[in-house]
């Protein structure tokens, strides 16, 4: 599955989400930090796997 890099327009954080096609296309995606669906997708920022595991 794709992550997409995200940030959030609100509290200012990014954060990455393992969505499939289909929740993508939900556009339903939410902040972890704030819960703000007031979040835009990083262009060009989806890769199959990270390795930058920040967690
Ligand atoms: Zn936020």
């Amino acid at each position: 599955m794709p992550v997409y890099d995200y940030h959030c327009k609100d509290c200012r954080k990014t954060f990455e989400q393992t969505l499939t096609l289909h929740e993508h296309d939900q556009s339903q995606t939410r902040c972890p930090h704030c819960g703000s669906k007031n979040v835009e997708q990083d262009a060009a920022a989806f890769y199959a796997v990270t390795s930058k595991k920040s967690a």
